[in-house]
């Protein structure tokens, strides 16, 4: 029995770090050959934004005007993948090792990991999950759109129950993530309201679920790559089959510590992992190759020296998430305490504004209650933005006098407060190299 559970760990850990890692460099592939570029030419092309994945102070060649993007996503060893350092150019002036060089010469899509690879895939590579929706399935955009109605609907109105709303439905956020313009750009009033909305007696329809429909023959260059990026990420089964792959990895503790899986977690981590690398192998007409590859690790018997080398891959990986984790409530404590200190000072402020000093508390912990990486970016934009949200709000309604006294009761310090945890979170994130993701 011992030897069974260890041979099952062995062939599920080859699946995961060879199997999906391979699906992954796939789909890039597969981007490249829709664009007709060369890897080098990809990394060449997305050179700017690449280096930003990591940098987020200016660079020589930021153009004037341009802020970069404050989220950290790549550690500079994940660059030195791509980039060749030897490459800089004397004249650059910038303290960073990767500012002004090139991509490796010759380098091609199989340097990448699991990480790399996602990175790259959803940061860069969105015509490839296009395709997987729209002609890979054989559909316009419209069509697509209109499939997707509901869920965009919430993505722009996600706290309030619509008509079309089926019992126990639950937003796929409680952020909002598209604006009317961006919904006004996608869907026109096509029919008239359904009854209920009818009687309210508005002239425009185009914010009632039940009157719009896809304008036709709307095309992706219509829509903002922003946009774009939400769509994907709320609407597309492939893109949520990569994130669940590498979840699947992440999050797989308790087996690569002990070295050993039973029949019955590997039947289900198998199926899900098989499922999940076949579906990106269709999309890249390589179903035969994998279905093989697939195959061939079920025949695995046991070799306990590759064992111990892919238990320490994997713990590898597992360990780093795990202190991830720590971070995270060490961090969610300190919020916690921070909490604690608001509540007691809040009693000077307006009824009104402390209601929104809750909320935005409330969303800064129910963020800080998940754990993946991204979540901590998109968290701190988040609240970065709806603090500098509350401060102006603040600046309006409240008379000189009584800001004074609300700057001293803790709500202009949190905003002061909030910044550098966050900043400290990504400094010892980066350092540690958790952006991998
Ligand atoms: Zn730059
Ligand atoms: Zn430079
Ligand atoms: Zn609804
Ligand atoms: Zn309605």
């Amino acid at each position: 029995m011992q030897q069974t559970e260890r041979e099952n760990f062995l062939k599920n850990a080859i699946t995961i770090v060879d199997h999906t890692k391979d699906a992954f460099v796939c789909l890039v592939d597969r981007y490249l050959t829709d664009k007709n570029w060369t890897f080098e030419q990809f990394l060449s092309n997305n050179q700017h934004e690449i280096y930003h994945l990591c940098y987020s102070s200016r660079c020589c060649k930021c153009p004037s005007g341009y802020s970069p993007p404050k989220r950290r996503v790549l550690h500079p060893s994940q660059l030195d993948v791509l980039f060749d350092k030897l490459s800089k150019l004397p004249s650059c002036k910038n303290a960073s090792e990767f500012c002004c060089t090139i991509a490796k010469n010759g380098i091609s899509s199989t340097v990448l990991d699991l990480s790399l690879a996602r990175c790259l895939l959803i940061n860069f590579c969105v015509d490839v999950f296009w395709y997987s929706c729209l002609q890979f399935q054989n559909q316009d955009l419209d069509d697509f759109l209109n499939l997707n109605k509901h869920n965009l609907y919430h993505l722009w109105q996600p706290n309030a129950m619509c008509c079309q709303c089926s019992a126990g439905y639950s937003s796929p956020t409680t952020q909002s993530y598209i604006d009317q313009t961006e919904w006004n750009q996608m869907f026109t009033t096509t029919s008239i309201p359904c009854p209920s909305h009818r009687k309210r007696g508005h002239t425009g329809y185009t914010i009632y679920i039940c009157a719009v429909s896809a304008a036709s023959g709307i095309s992706l260059n219509k829509l903002t790559l922003s946009l774009q990026e939400v769509i994907i990420q709320y609407c597309c089964h492939l893109r949520k089959t990569v994130d669940k792959l590498v979840e699947i990895r992440n999050h797989d503790y308790g087996h690569a510590t002990e070295g050993k899986m039973s029949d019955t977690d590997y039947a289900k981590c198998q199926t899900e992992l098989q499922d999940g690398i076949m579906e990106i192998a269709k999309v890249c007409n390589k179903e035969d190759d994998f279905k093989q590859k697939l195959q061939s690790v079920q025949k695995r018997s046991l070799d306990e020296t590759l064992c111990r080398q892919y238990q320490n891959t994997l713990l590898e990986f597992v360990n780093r998430h795990k202190e991830f984790n720590d971070e995270i409530s060490e961090i969610g404590s300190r919020i916690d305490t921070l909490h604690g200190k608001m509540a007691s000072k809040t009693k000077t402020i307006p009824i009104a504004i402390a209601g929104k000093q809750q909320k935005i508390m409330d969303d800064s912990m129910r963020q800080m209650g998940t754990s993946v990486a991204e979540t901590v970016e998109r968290g701190y934009q988040e609240n970065i933005k709806m603090l500098e949200r509350f401060q102006n709000q603040l600046d309006e309604l409240i008379p000189k006098k009584l800001k004074k006294c609300s700057r001293q009761s803790g709500t202009y310090s949190m905003i002061v407060f909030i910044r550098p945890v966050y900043q400290l979170l990504f400094i010892r994130l980066s350092e540690k190299g958790y952006f991998k993701l």
